[in-house]
């Protein structure tokens, strides 16, 4: 009865051992995956100066190898040399108004078409009437007539209206030991997030260091989308929770572009025109808390210019919001509505800075008149 006591206190103990042992591996094992979220505002960052890439390594863990970053193309005459999309969408304009000028006589029904086509191409009333109004008396004072003439006199006329002597440049220097901060707002859906993916470029381009602020929380993919564009040239990016408080960090980003030495410091934002009123709090409070900081030296405007008036509206209600100085008109290539530029000049007093031309990471170029103009006119 012992022994047999015995052997059963044994083959318990024996069993117990046995559970023990596949059990605990099993309790050492992975833990369920969380879905991952952002943990706070602000992720390890790299130290003033070093590249995104050796930032992460020195995190311990195994660094995937990544390609080399991209070496953007110069920005320097980038209209120029997308002036081709430009006249594929723009040249209908042109050649439609060059048709009629060079008719061997100008009626009054002429110069109606020449207004028609200014209108449909989204100049606007007051442009189109200023620009055929001085058109058609140095026409009749000149008495020009030769095609290659009228050509210079309507180049001319829409260069006045495009404006010349506009200073374009971004304010983008870095001042008073803090970084030179660049809000970027617009309604979502006009290119908001890949303006600010590709403007990055811009300056990476022209040699400045920049850090990425992914405050529009609101579009699930807006952060990991502007994150990989800032890889792609060594910009870090500065994300919170998804849904979170965009102001702050729009905050983070500044102080950490401050503490990293960064050149510029690009916020992207939520553009959510559900109501004026919670647009005006949501950016209110983003610029309020940016200028705890340092002074917001941009506030960049994203339209698409395919929209047309709906885009002048949008124009008039972040006007009333915040102080627009740049306007960045998107989608140019896929409209034959360049008048827009003008239009939208007006109606807001700020200069078109920035035109995008294509979803090509190189395809936004700083404005230049001459070259829109040559290709609205065609060469
Ligand atoms: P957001 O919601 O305003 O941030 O918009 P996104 O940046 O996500 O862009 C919306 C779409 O517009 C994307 O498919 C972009 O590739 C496209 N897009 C942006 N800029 C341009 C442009 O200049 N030309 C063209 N053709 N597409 C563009």
């Amino acid at each position: 009865m012992l022994i047999a006591l015995i052997v059963i206190a044994a083959v318990i103990v024996a069993a117990a051992a046995t559970f023990a042992l596949v059990s605990i591996p099993r309790r050492r094992g992975p833990r369920p995956v969380e879905r991952a979220r952002p943990s706070a505002s602000v992720p390890t960052r790299p130290a003033p100066g070093q590249p995104v890439e050796q930032a992460s390594a020195a995190t311990g863990a195994e660094a995937p190898a990544r390609p080399a970053l991209d070496v953007p193309d110069p920005t320097a005459g980038r209209l120029v040399r997308l002036r081709g999309r430009l006249a594929r969408s723009q040249s209908t304009v042109g050649r439609g108004l060059l048709a009629v000028l060079s008719r061997d006589h100008l009626d009054d029904d002429a110069w109606d078409e020449i207004e028609e086509t200014l209108l449909t191409a989204d100049m606007g009333v007051a442009a189109t009437t200023e620009l055929v109004a001085a058109l058609r008396q140095r026409v009749a004072v000149l008495g020009v007539r030769d095609p290659e003439q009228l050509r210079a006199l309507l180049r001319d006329e829409l260069l006045a209206q495009v404006g010349t002597s506009t200073d374009r440049s971004l304010r983008t220097a870095p001042h008073d030991g803090a970084p030179a901060v660049v809000l970027v707002v617009g309604v979502n859906g006009t290119g908001k997030t890949t303006t600010c993916g590709k403007l990055a470029r811009v300056l990476v381009a022209d040699g400045r260091s920049v850090l990425l602020g992914a405050a529009d929380t609101f579009r699930a993919a807006a952060a990991d989308q502007l994150q990989t564009w800032g890889e792609r040239v060594g910009a870090y990016t500065v994300r919170g929770p998804e849904g979170g408080d965009p102001a702050s960090v729009a905050f983070d980003a500044v102080k950490e572009g401050k503490e990293m030495g960064s050149d510029v410091v690009l916020i992207d934002t939520a553009g959510r025109l559900h109501t004026k009123t919670g647009l005006m709090d949501e950016l209110g409070k983003v610029k309020r808390v940016v200028e705890k900081h340092a002074p917001l030296d941009e506030i960049l405007l994203v339209l698409d210019a395919t929209t047309g008036q709906n885009g002048l509206v949008q124009a008039r209600v972040f006007a009333e919001v915040v102080d627009i100085t740049g306007i960045v008109l998107t989608k140019l290539d896929g409209t034959a509505k360049g008048g827009i530029v003008v239009a939208v000049q007006r109606e807001l007093g700020v200069p078109v800075k920035l035109v995008g031309l294509g979803e090509g990471a190189d395809d936004l170029a700083p404005f230049e008149p001459e070259a829109f103009v040559d290709a609205l006119i065609g060469e």
